[in-house]
């Protein structure tokens, strides 16, 4: 998923507009600004590319799951399942709401299992995140009917899967909100950057105020006379990371395009190794085709095939399972609350025992998991060397 990869003269026009004029705040400034507004111009494209009613640009895909959490009302003593394989930042944004991350199963889609969300549902559960991960989706039609069911507020994680779709509609459009990230190694980048994605203008105003201090942005072009409906807080994206985007934005089809073709010659021609399956995606069609994610046949020999690969000079493979950042198991921090200062004491009081959590569907889907990051600047040559090396690692 490497925006970085496809980068140059378009992004230093859209910077350079915003240098020319100086006004590197996304409000206000309507003189000086010579009618430049990257970040609304970006909010637009987004609405545009991904069909959702509003957009709202923030710093960080962090920020834009802190934003959506405190806009659906989501804090102390809250209980949001989430899944153990994710990137560290959606249990993070959960903590930092006051509320308490509860770990539901995964399953073969690499994302949050809804049959196992009965398990772990409880009284206090408000919210659940699923997250897309690796470029491709949940089963998102049975996580949304079960929160329906159950009247649980959802919101997609789709930091990882700009570009995806579920039959048709852009993930992070299923549920209450959806989170995306512009950070430098996703799809397309800011450098930094997140936002929201969502077809209620209630939450999207919740989202916009609490991203800037509660401004209800009604005092027309002073920025004093704004009233201030909620408490917020300072998540904004600044003109220049937005100006990044919004020409990133206009890459991402051309992104998409080049990752399906290469991911389809590699799948394909590694389709016949008996050793391997593919990670399960709901709507082929729908993949970003940011990775590519097989298994093989149980957690020995996924470790001895990465191992091969790394040998075989086979770059941009990943194994979770024993991933510092992505995966449970390693996240120490969180098992013993390693924290800067005293975290809310509703946590320390109702929090699951973080050290002991058994999640054995989720260890054995990930033991046994590989994953392999698209690249867009790959030759004909290199990717074929690429499929002789991941025969080889998996053929000895
Ligand atoms: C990258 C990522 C985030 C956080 O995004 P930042 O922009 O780096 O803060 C959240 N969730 C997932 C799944 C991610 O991959």
């Amino acid at each position: 998923m490497p925006g970085f990869e496809l980068f140059g003269d378009k992004e230093k026009k859209e910077v350079m507009d915003v240098l020319d004029t100086g006004v590197l705040f996304r409000y206000g400034f309507e003189q000086a600004r010579k009618g430049i507004w990257k970040a609304k111009s970006f909010e637009k494209s987004l609405c545009r590319f991904t069909g959702a009613g509003f957009a709202h640009l923030c710093s960080s895909g962090t920020a834009a799951l802190s934003i959506a959490l405190a806009a659906c009302g989501i804090g102390a003593g809250d209980e949001v399942i989430i899944p153990p394989f994710t990137f560290v930042a959606t249990f993070e944004a959960v903590l930092n709401a006051g509320a308490i991350p509860v770990f539901g199963e995964i399953d073969e889609t690499l994302c949050l299992n809804p049959d196992r969300l009965d398990a772990v549902v409880t009284e206090k559960t408000k919210a659940v995140i699923p997250v897309h991960m690796c470029g491709a989706m949940a089963r998102i039609d049975q996580i949304k009917n079960f929160c329906t069911a159950n009247g649980l507020i959802l919101i997609e994680d789709a930091c990882q899967a700009i570009g995806g779709f579920f039959k048709g509609k852009h993930l992070g459009r299923f549920g209450h909100m959806g989170c995306l990230s512009f950070d430098a190694v996703k799809t397309i980048t800011c450098g930094e950057g997140g936002g929201i994605i969502t077809d209620d203008d209630e939450l999207y105003r919740r989202a916009f105020q609490y991203s800037d201090h509660g401004h209800d942005h009604l005092g027309g072009s002073d920025r004093g006379a704004d009233n201030h409906p909620i408490m917020g807080a300072n998540y904004r994206i600044s003109e220049l990371n937005a100006a990044v985007g919004l020409a990133q934005l206009g890459r991402l089809s051309e992104i998409i395009k080049i990752q399906k073709k290469n991911k389809k010659i590699i799948k394909d021609a590694i389709s016949d190794l008996k050793d391997i399956e593919f990670r399960k995606i709901p709507d082929p069609d729908g993949d970003s085709a940011s990775f590519l994610s097989f298994f093989l046949p149980d957690g020995a020999r996924a470790g001895k095939v990465i191992k091969a690969l790394g040998k075989n000079g086979i770059d941009a493979c990943f194994y979770w399972y024993e991933n510092n950042w992505h995966y449970f198991k390693r996240w120490d921090h969180l098992q013993s609350m390693k924290s800067a200062a005293p975290l809310c004491a509703g946590i320390a009081a109702a929090k699951p025992d973080y050290k002991n959590i058994s999640l054995p569907e989720s260890d054995s889907v990930m033991e046994k998991t590989i994953s392999m990051l698209i690249k867009l600047s790959w030759t004909d040559s290199e990717i074929e060397k690429r499929i002789k090396g991941i025969k080889n690692a998996v053929n000895n």
